[in-house]
């Protein structure tokens, strides 16, 4: 039926550069995305795959180009809440496919196809696309029509992806005020164990996933639909250290889905048990200890950081499912969090972070008095340099004024 293999035991393969017969989005595009949404069911046209632009067949070896994946369902049960969820399942049923690798979301997507897939006969996005109406059909039988677009001409991509970041901020925009104080209930995940096996991801309204695909909403709305699928109810149990947000119903679910090798989490600290990350995070908090305080690095950010590492380099250290003190993977809008990393000192313990970021939430570094406060790639290159400058603007922090 497949030119390919397709099944879980595929899940965790990653394709090398030197191995890849085509790439789509990944960090040499500005616009990519996956986006789906639930529809009436006379919008959508039960299993029809379109492809509008090139396809992989129509490609060199070895070449790179945006992608859109849009995907529609229907279905009776269906409600708007579960577009992250059957969304962020492309992760999963994406890389069941033998020699194809899919990494981060929404606007951040990355994938590959191996060359000996290729030379199997995948060289379509059509048959990617039966793929996966086939999975999502077959695992969440709630979905009874499915629609799939693929779009690779890059005036399109970019056209709909400018459109889809709308849609991702309004689902962000949903948590706007609320607590983990006020809900008994936090959620987690871990879908992302096939690459990194003692992770966990644990959702609260005041921390979004590392990857920025699942909200509490989002995990509320997964674990309602299936139970046994990879998003799980967390009761929040007590909270035995109030100033480092650790919980009884954390830490036993922690323990419980890493199979015993991490005991818990400081939900809000990067410093003291912080939570583990696998690949997919947005982005990256690292300590800087000449200067005792952090830098943050996205995953678009390709220069080096502060440090002289790169992104890559950073998330290689970061990433696995351990528990790796000093660094938290994390995502963007984990900043617009009350709660972001609270325990070690928040914002006002930032200092370093890439100019794109920076404009991205000017409004929260603008209330905290940070804005002017955080260095980029165009104040400093080095530690040394970053020290002179924390000094100059008076960063709180550092200059013990906090
Ligand atoms: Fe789930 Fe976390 Fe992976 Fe996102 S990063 S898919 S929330 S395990
Ligand atoms: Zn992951």
């Amino acid at each position: 039926m497949f030119s390919v293999d397709v099944g879980p035991q595929y899940e965790g393969e990653t394709v090398r550069k030197e191995d890849f017969q085509i790439e789509f989005g990944g960090p040499k595009h500005k616009f990519k995305a996956e986006l789906v949404t639930v529809k009436p069911a006379d919008q959508v046209e039960d299993e029809k795959i379109e492809i509008i632009g090139k396809d992989i067949k129509d490609f060199e070896e070895g070449a790179s180009c945006p992608i859109f994946m849009k995907i529609d369902v229907a279905g009776e049960q269906l409600e708007k809440d579960m577009e992250p969820v059957f969304e962020r399942r492309l992760h999963m049923y994406v890389n069941y496919m033998e020699g194809f690798w899919h990494m981060a979301q929404r606007d951040e997507i990355w994938m590959r196809l191996h060359k000996d897939s290729f030379k199997k006969g995948l060289n379509s996005l059509e048959e990617i696309g039966r793929v996966l109406v086939m999975l999502y059909k077959n695992e969440l039988s709630i979905i009874e029509k499915i629609q799939i677009t693929f779009i690779t001409d890059p005036a399109l991509v970019e056209k709909e992806v400018l459109e889809a970041r709308k849609i991702y901020q309004a689902r962000d925009d949903r948590l706007k005020g609320i607590t983990e104080e006020e809900v008994d209930e936090f959620y987690g995940c871990s879908l992302c164990q096939s690459f990194a096996p003692t992770h966990v991801c644990v959702v609260t309204p005041e921390r979004v996933a590392l990857c920025g695909a699942i909200n509490w909403f989002d995990g509320r709305a997964a674990y309602k639909m299936d139970p046994e699928g990879p998003q799980f109810a967390v009761q929040k149990g007590e909270l035995l250290d109030p100033e480092k947000f650790i919980y009884s119903g954390v830490n036993a679910i922690v323990a419980e889905k890493s199979l015993g090798s991490i005991s818990g989490f400081c939900l809000h600290s990067a410093l003291e048990s912080p939570p583990t990350s696998c690949g997919c995070f947005q982005a990256i908090l690292f300590y800087i200890p000449e200067v005792d305080a952090f830098g943050i690095v996205n995953r678009d950010f390709l220069g080096e950081t502060v440090t002289g590492m790169k992104f890559s380099g950073i998330a290689g250290e970061a990433s696995g499912g351990r528990q790796n003190e000093g660094m938290l993977g994390m995502a963007v809008s984990y900043l617009r969090s009350k709660k972001f990393i609270k325990t070690d000192g928040g914002v006002k313990r930032v200092a370093w972070m890439p100019k794109a970021i920076k404009e991205q939430v000017k409004d929260v570094l603008e209330e905290a008095g940070m804005y002017d406060k955080i260095a980029t790639e165009e104040d400093v290159k080095n530690v040394d340099e970053l020290t002179e400058f924390l000094n100059r603007v008076g960063h709180p922090w550092v200059t013990g004024q906090v």
